[in-house]
């Protein structure tokens, strides 16, 4: 652009009247690329160490104690300047910071997000030998293309109550020495009628059994031999006898370590972004946050990818319990401090991919790179079972992230009628808090492999940032 040359009139017009997004590496200046390139470094470390929900809840409250947080329980004291965390049954957890500010006028801060993400979990009684191989029988949790979860390394997580009631935490499959395990697909050769099929029928459910074993057991008088052997492993490392599986909460998930993706290094592959994404946002905004006045709440919920369900999920009461406990604490109402309580429902959204144009609308499309991105509204069809903010908390949270220079975009989760989704902002609504769902832009959500821009996780690291100071 020439410096020297005045701007004419339709220019200036053009400037001040039309809406275009901003893409986060151009408004940035590079000392910021920097540090955005800096802060994916800890985001990929942290997911790389929390692929389940559990393991999500234990890295965050290891990172939580390293900035002075410590546990919470019902009945404690509450203080102003105190810095909490409650662990609910090691699958969810909620961080909170007490501000001096009279909690009954400003409500609470909060950021909600999701540590649970989909995945390949291990039935009840799973483990069966067939021709040569063991495989374990599996249930598939969340909203997956089933088969994109073949031919694939993936470990094994989870957590196993043994027969005397001791709880044996297992990994398999992360560590570069360790073996992974597999789902078998069909060899091109023999595959004229499976490649003809619709996509969600070429790999049935009941297809889905995990390779887990091949050396047979030496012993001609054992029927299951292979079998056997896994037996025997599993003993030998965890004291393990078949029938505690019937007690164990066993997953797949892919073994890839998160990796950045382009020669440029401006993006992020990796396992379960949604919606870790933006929990490690919400995390470290509360864990680096030193104002000293609003009090603020992060969620990380479990099972969103299931509908918010159980004790560990959006839908349990025990998210409005604290907030109770808290106003208790001041002596306020519970309902005056929740009505005055804002939530930003932090959850990934669908990134505009030029490959699949036909489901988007490239206007209202969540842009990569064009920084976190708000949707006023999520659901399918008629904005069916959507939370839709009202435009007054949509213009509370515009003129606060533009005061702040947060690179911020609106998003929508697909064109009309192409299919939808949601998530926990609707719970979240029906305790009277103003919400609304804002989050990182996901090529390939819900893939094995899903790929993010650097830039949309700094964004949305500055945006809870502005949020909660
Ligand atoms: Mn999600
Ligand atoms: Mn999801």
């Amino acid at each position: 652009m020439a410096k020297d040359k005045e701007k004419s009139l339709g220019a200036n017009l053009e400037e001040n009247l039309t809406y275009k997004k901003k893409n986060f590496f151009e408004e940035a200046t590079e000392e910021k690329v920097q540090k955005a390139y800096e802060y994916a470094v800890g985001y990929m470390k942290y997911i790389d160490d929390s692929k389940t929900e559990r393991e999500a809840v234990k890295t965050s409250i290891a990172y939580a104690e390293s900035k002075g947080f410590t546990e919470y329980k019902f009945g404690d004291k509450i203080s102003v300047g105190d810095k909490k965390y409650y662990n609910n049954r090691g699958k969810s957890l909620v961080l909170f910071k007490i501000g001096k500010e009279d909690i009954g006028q400003n409500g609470i801060r909060i950021l909600a997000s999701h540590v649970d993400a989909p995945r390949i979990d291990v039935k009840q009684n799973p483990l069966y030998e067939d021709s040569g191989m063991a495989f374990l029988k599996t249930h598939y949790y969340g909203g997956i293309k089933k088969y994109q979860w073949t031919a694939t390394p993936l470990a094994l997580h989870g957590t196993v109550v043994l027969a005397n009631g001791n709880c044996v935490d297992v990994c398999i499959g992360e560590d570069d020495s360790d073996p992974v395990f597999y789902i078998n697909d069909l060899l091109p050769h023999l595959a004229r009628e499976q490649v003809t099929k619709p996509m969600a029928q070429a790999i049935d459910g009941e297809t889905l059994n995990v390779l887990i074993g091949g050396f047979p057991f030496k012993d001609d008088d054992v029927k299951e031999k292979v079998k056997l052997s896994v037996l025997s492993k599993l003993n030998e490392k965890y004291g393990m006898v078949e029938s505690d599986f019937l007690s164990a909460e066993f997953s797949l998930v892919p073994s890839f370590k998160a990796r950045d993706v382009g020669i440029d290094r401006a993006l992020i592959g990796a396992y379960g972004h949604d919606d870790r994404v933006c929990s490690y946002p919400a995390l470290t905004a509360i864990c680096e946050d030193n104002n000293d006045k609003l009090t603020s709440m992060v969620i990380l919920a479990d099972k969103e990818e299931i509908g918010s369900e159980g004790n560990t999920g959006m839908q349990c009461g025990i998210y409005a319990d604290l907030i109770d406990a808290i106003a208790c604490a001041f002596g306020k109402s519970s309902a005056l401090v929740r009505m005055n309580s804002k939530c930003l429902s932090a959850d990934v959204t669908a990134a505009y991919d030029p490959n699949f144009a036909g489901v988007y609308e490239k206007r209202n499309s969540g842009m990569i790179s064009c920084g976190t991105a708000i949707c006023k509204f999520t659901g399918s069809g008629g904005k069916g079972g959507s939370n839709d903010a009202n435009a007054e908390f949509v213009g509370f949270i515009r003129k606060l992230f533009d005061d702040n220079g947060v690179v911020w975009q609106t998003a929508e989760l697909g064109k009309v009628d192409a299919g939808g989704g949601g998530t926990v902002a609707k719970f979240i609504a029906k305790l009277n808090i103003d919400v609304i769902d804002i989050g990182v832009p996901v090529i390939s959500m819900h893939a094995p492999y899903e790929v993010i821009s650097k830039g949309d996780l700094y964004s949305t690291y500055e945006a809870f940032v502005a949020f909660i100071k």
